[in-house]
């Protein structure tokens, strides 16, 4: 059997050791002599796997007592609307505009009707880099994405604010440690750097959870999860026994600083190939914005069909998942927290190789 290096940005690669895990599981887990996934949610063979999830979360990303820690369904996307319903107040939500998914959160606070604005934007450079953002002392709330995944840009440091921040971090939670004295709620679907799609991430400050009005709809609530553990109605069992394996993983690796140190050192190694390709390859990212997540770039000739080969060169030599998204074309290399070094080592080697065949 061939693996090949994952590059995709979403679903994409979850480590070897997790999948062969899962494997050994499957169909006896534990001794039990059922699989984890047709076992009942209320069972204590379940509660275990649910609580160690979330210690695990807590203790590797070191997760402040007064914040719940809820696992949901329907994606980052239902976050982009949860969010407006639970946390508006009558007054003005304020929102980051840094690229599509920011732009979508943007679009469900106005079909919520509430008073939005969006206070910082970097539309216009088609969003290569992440703009000065001041938020308002008084906004109702204050949302960002924190790492762009189409356009490979991500925040060096949250904004410090006096609303309560609200982070989308799908693309780049777990990635590295997070200063939680700046955020309120940080929400992640799992399946670019946690496990496989199915189970999002919510981890919100207790005292944000009683605003929300009697309208909202009970599944919608954050308050009602977290009054039952995240067990209010069948969460996706499977989904988070692959999240609890996948941070047993991070764990076996050092944890998140280590990982952090790790992803650095990886995007440097590309990075350093772009910069160092003298203008044959070109980041699409600003260079104090780029992203450690998920690296854009084109070549220097858009026009020609370079792109096209290199995607396709890159393909025969085992590596998948490099074509950039319409809006940026080009390529991107997602080098989420389970893409090895050994990847990105190949990634380097054909773009040097390519480079030098068509410079
Ligand atoms: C992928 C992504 C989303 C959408 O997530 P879904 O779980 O598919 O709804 C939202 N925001 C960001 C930053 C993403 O990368």
């Amino acid at each position: 059997m061939g693996r090949v290096f994952n590059f995709g940005a979403g679903p994409s690669a979850i480590p070897l050791e997790v999948l062969e895990e899962a494997q050994r599981e499957l169909v006896d887990f534990k001794g039990n002599g059922l699989s984890i996934m047709e076992a009942s949610h209320r069972s204590a063979m379940y509660d275990e796997v649910h609580n160690e999830a979330l210690t695990l979360i807590r203790e590797l990303y070191k997760v402040p007592e007064e914040f719940d820690i809820l696992f949901l369904q329907g994606g980052a996307s239902t976050q982009f609307a949860m969010v407006p319903m639970n946390l508006s107040q009558g007054g003005v939500a304020e929102y980051a505009d840094t690229g599509s998914w920011s732009s979508k959160a943007i679009k469900e606070a106005q079909i919520q009707g509430i008073d939005y604005k969006v206070v910082a934007s970097s539309k216009e450079s088609n969003y290569n880099h992440i703009p000065e953002v001041n938020f308002s002392d008084d906004a109702d709330y204050c949302h960002i994405t924190s790492n762009n995944t189409i356009y490979g840009t991500q925040y060096r440091e949250f904004p410090l604010t006096k609303a309560p921040l609200i982070i989308d971090a799908s693309s780049d939670i777990f990635s590295y440690p997070v200063d939680w004295s700046r955020i309120d709620l940080l929400y992640a679907g799992a399946q670019k750097n946690a496990g496989p799609a199915g189970v999002t991430i919510v981890i919100i400050k207790k005292d944000l959870q009683d605003r929300v009005k009697d309208s909202v709809p009970t599944m919608l609530r954050y308050k009602t999860h977290a009054e039952k553990n995240s067990l209010y109605n069948t969460p996706p069992t499977f989904g988070i026994y692959m999240l609890s394996l996948v941070m047993k993983w991070i764990k076996g690796q050092g944890g998140i600083e280590a990982i952090a140190k790790r992803n650095e050192a990886k995007a440097k190694l590309l990075y350093d190939a772009i910069n160092q390709s003298n203008g044959f390859y070109v980041g699409h990212a600003r260079e104090d914005s780029r992203s450690l997540m998920n690296v854009s770039f084109n070549i220097k000739d858009k026009d020609s069909d370079l792109e096209a080969k290199l995607v396709k060169e890159s393909e025969e030599a085992g590596m998948i998942g490099l074509k950039g998204h319409r809006s940026v074309g080009g390529l991107r290399a997602s080098i989420y927290n389970a893409m090895s070094m050994e990847g990105v080592e190949a990634l380097v080697a054909l773009m040097q190789d390519f480079a030098k065949r068509h410079a």
